[in-house]
């Protein structure tokens, strides 16, 4: 059985048997843990509860489709609901709630708490997703599965935890996982095609991060990529997020960032990762965030972008430092 908070899972269940209307949201640009973890709980809790008006929204991501559709609501219609917010700790980026007037918010969340607090709040730091967490409250309430939620939470497993690669996986991610496909007899080798599947111009893509990439002798690997490039490529400005876990494990890189041009909204969208020093403070100071090893920001000009990748070469420098000193 999964060792889990039991307290916390039970109150989140409560709160969900309370309200009639229920409006499950997540953050704006989402990845597959943010869609699969929407969607599966959206279905779970009509599959339990027929009666209730439970609603997933948020703008929907057409390569995303397979994992379920959104819900388009008038706001209006849902004024006293019940707010559930997934993976996504501060409100400014929770998408598709404008105007939304809510009775309650819950957060059910792996990532640093921030400004988002209801009464009730479940955030698991050591959890690898939030489809994780979501298929723990499945399988220890009388939430109910069917296959085709099992299946979006473990693609949400597979996906944010670069298939049980991150130090975030642990014992407890390969119990839930066995206890899902045991529970929903699950064919999950089937399903690799949904997160995979990827064009011919996003591999040459890649290759063009590759030999481009420049690594300085701290060991922090960065790329600006102009927006004339997203387009010579045919590919989106999603692209380089979705492939920054393809460039782990490269000896002379301990921390690497894509800063990719976005014209249109006047804006640089950045990614990070590290296999070293902690990032997501850093993070923060570009109007961004995340976990500590793999995190996101925004910068908005060009001296910006300059500053930022001064301040995370002098993080891999000091942490270079520390490494050798302790020697
Ligand atoms: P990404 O590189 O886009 O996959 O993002 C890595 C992590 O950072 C994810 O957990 C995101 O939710 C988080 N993140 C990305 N961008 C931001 C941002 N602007 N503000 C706060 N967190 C972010």
């Amino acid at each position: 059985m999964i060792p889990i908070n039991n307290n916390v899972v039970k109150k989140v269940f409560k709160k969900i048997r309370e309200y009639q209307k229920i409006v499950v949201a997540r953050h704006v640009g989402p990845d597959p843990d943010a869609i699969a973890s929407t969607i599966a709980l959206r279905d779970s809790i009509r599959l339990t509860f027929p009666e209730k008006e439970v609603v997933a929204v948020g703008l929907g991501v057409s390569k995303f489709k397979y994992y379920g559709i959104l819900d388009k609501i008038e706001p209006e219609q849902y004024q006293g609901c019940l707010l559930i917010v997934l993976d996504v700790p501060n409100i400014n980026r929770v998408d598709g709630i404008d105007g939304l007037a809510y009775q309650e918010i819950m957060k059910i969340d792996h990532h640093p708490a921030e400004d988002i607090k209801g009464p009730v709040d479940w955030t698991d730091e050591t959890s690898c997703s939030t489809c994780q967490m979501i298929a723990e409250l499945i399988l220890k309430t009388p939430l109910k599965l069917d296959t085709k939620i099992a299946g979006n939470l473990y693609l949400g497993i597979v996906s944010d935890s670069d298939r049980f690669l991150l130090s975030y996986t642990t014992n407890k991610t390969f119990q839930v996982v066995h206890d899902l496909i045991r529970a929903s007899k699950l064919d999950f080798t089937s399903l690799y095609n949904y997160l995979y599947d990827r064009s011919l111009d996003e591999v040459k893509f890649q290759g063009y991060i590759a030999m481009n990439m420049k690594v300085t002798e701290n060991g922090l690997g960065y790329l600006v990529i102009p927006s004339d490039i997203i387009k010579e490529y045919h590919v989106d400005l999603a692209t380089p997020a979705n492939l920054i876990n393809s460039f782990n494990f490269i000896r002379e890189v301990t921390v690497w960032t894509f800063i990719t041009e976005d014209v249109k909204n006047k804006v640089y969208k950045v990614s990070i990762r590290s296999h070293g020093p902690i990032i997501n403070e850093l993070a923060s100071k570009y109007h961004g965030g995340g976990h500590k090893y793999a995190s996101g920001a925004r910068i908005t000009s060009e001296e910006e972008v300059e500053s930022f990748i001064k301040d995370l070469d002098a993080l891999c420098e000091e942490y270079k430092r520390a490494s050798i000193s302790n020697l």
